[in-house]
């Protein structure tokens, strides 16, 4: 990592050892902003303040968009050719995915936090986020300690970040939110540290907004009546615990109240199945586009799985294809054709799970069908420091327990792409589409921008 050129800020946990007494609990969430756009506007001065957009492997899906683009109302996730024609009219700069630039940026933004708060401190949560335990570290006020963080990393590194402060993990990722809101307003940093502002918070926030609320159980609440936050907040923890998923929903209550429940690398809800699935944005006819989709979505049920650090034994690959229409019929239900496969070993390594659900695609693909959509779910969910060994086949060794850690973790630069994996496996014909990578800029000497 080069040598940071400003001047070192002293490491604010030091400050705070010495006022052990001022220390309630408090956590902070530092979210990279647009990570992806940020890093690609890094080394191109002329595209600040322009609209930029990041695409997914093979450019299919916009991954990544700055406030520009955004304004000018291209959307997240959305397929790439349909946003296309909006791309062309405004003039947005396109960018193929450069993992070796994200990575390496990841990196020295995370560096720089744990410099600033102790490695113990610090939970890398993905890419772009962690959380911080920032308990007594707020003796010069919680927004003072924000902006600091914000302007050394945005100093050190060049990327921007949004900064939630408040006493749970959940409030925090409130806080952050509202921060990024109006980002103008807040400077990108929000603090929530008394109950009027925490009150005021929960009640500006629909619960969808919420960190471990997912659509489903958005839609749940909202048809009990529950809408915002502060709603929710006011709720029974026994009501929580019957119907917020037991122990998982009466965490979340507490963290709503202020009760720390998630501690610093815990996970809000340990999921018993893991889903990743997505509508085509075009219709999908070959089986080298189907399995590129379901290579992608293993890699990210995969990345999840180690999150929540489980493993799994089972596999199930689904594809939905376009079903002739019956006459008179209002609706065109698509036909859903799906196959599971029984691991000999639970894992949670990204290449173990490829393969499989790739020989299962294979085998639920037809040729002449258009294809909607596909997904995969993983199931038989355990925890990964317990997997049940099986009798009949030798247990691998773990070697790659570790390698992924550091994949997710530490080593994000050096991951070209998850079809790296596949490319040594079943199929080799595959390359990634990258019409518009730049430069690896500080991940490769060769690459280093030059100043003439
Ligand atoms: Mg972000």
């Amino acid at each position: 990592m080069a040598t940071p050129l400003v001047e070192l800020p002293s490491p604010v946990v030091q400050s705070a050892s010495c006022h052990p007494a001022t220390a309630a609990t408090m956590y902070a969430i530092v979210d990279c902003n647009s990570f992806y756009c940020s890093c690609e506007r890094l080394f191109r001065p002329d595209l600040w303040n322009r609209p930029v957009v990041v695409l997914s492997n093979n450019d299919g899906c916009i991954i990544s968009r700055t406030d520009e683009a955004k304004r000018l109302g291209v959307e997240m996730a959305g397929p790439y050719f349909q946003a296309k024609p909006l791309i062309e009219k405004y003039g947005v700069t396109t960018f193929s995915s450069n993992y070796n630039l994200y990575g390496d940026m990841s990196r020295r933004v995370m560096d720089t936090l744990r410099h600033l708060v102790g490695a113990q401190r610090t939970e890398v949560y993905s890419v772009d986020e962690a959380f911080l335990d920032v308990s007594g570290l707020g003796t010069a006020g919680y927004r003072h300690l924000a902006l600091h963080i914000r302007q050394t990393v945005e100093r050190w590194t060049g990327i921007s970040v949004s900064v939630g402060i408040a006493p749970t993990k959940v409030l925090s990722k409130m806080a952050n939110h509202t921060a990024q809101k109006n980002k103008q307003g807040t400077q990108c940093v929000y603090v929530l540290d008394t109950p009027q502002a925490i009150q005021q918070a929960l009640a500006n926030t629909r619960v969808d907004e919420l960190w471990g609320i997912g659509r489903r159980y958005a839609e749940k609440l909202n048809s009990w009546g529950i809408y915002d936050a502060l709603q929710l907040s006011r709720m029974p923890e026994s009501w929580a615990r019957k119907h917020l998923g037991g122990i998982a929903g009466v965490r979340l209550m507490k963290e709503l109240n202020g009760e720390p429940a998630i501690g610093l690398g815990d996970e809000l809800v340990t999921k018993k199945m893991i889903a990743t699935t997505r509508m085509f944005g075009k219709p999908v006819t070959t089986l080298q586009q189907v399995k590129e989709a379901v290579a992608t979505y293993i890699s990210r049920a995969a990345e999840k799985l180690r999150r929540q650090k489980s493993v799994a034994s089972v596999i199930t690959v689904f594809m939905v294809y376009k079903t002739a229409q019956l006459p008179g019929a209002h609706f065109r239900h698509g036909t859903s054709v799906s196959a599971s496969v029984i691991l000999p070993n639970a894992t949670a390594n990204t290449h173990e799970l490829i393969k499989p659900a790739l020989q299962i695609a294979e085998q639920l693909y037809q040729a002449g069908y258009i294809y909607k959509k596909a997904g995969v779910l993983l199931s038989g969910i355990i925890p990964a420091d317990a997997p049940q060994g099986n009798l009949f086949v030798p247990k691998a060794p773990d070697a790659n327990g570790r390698l992924m850690e550091m994949m997710d973790n530490i080593n994000f630069s050096m991951r070209n792409d998850v079809l790296r994996f596949a490319a040594g496996g079943t199929v080799r014909n595959w390359k990634m589409r990258q019409e518009f990578r730049s430069p690896r800029y500080t991940a490769r000497w060769k690459e280093l921008p030059e100043v003439h």
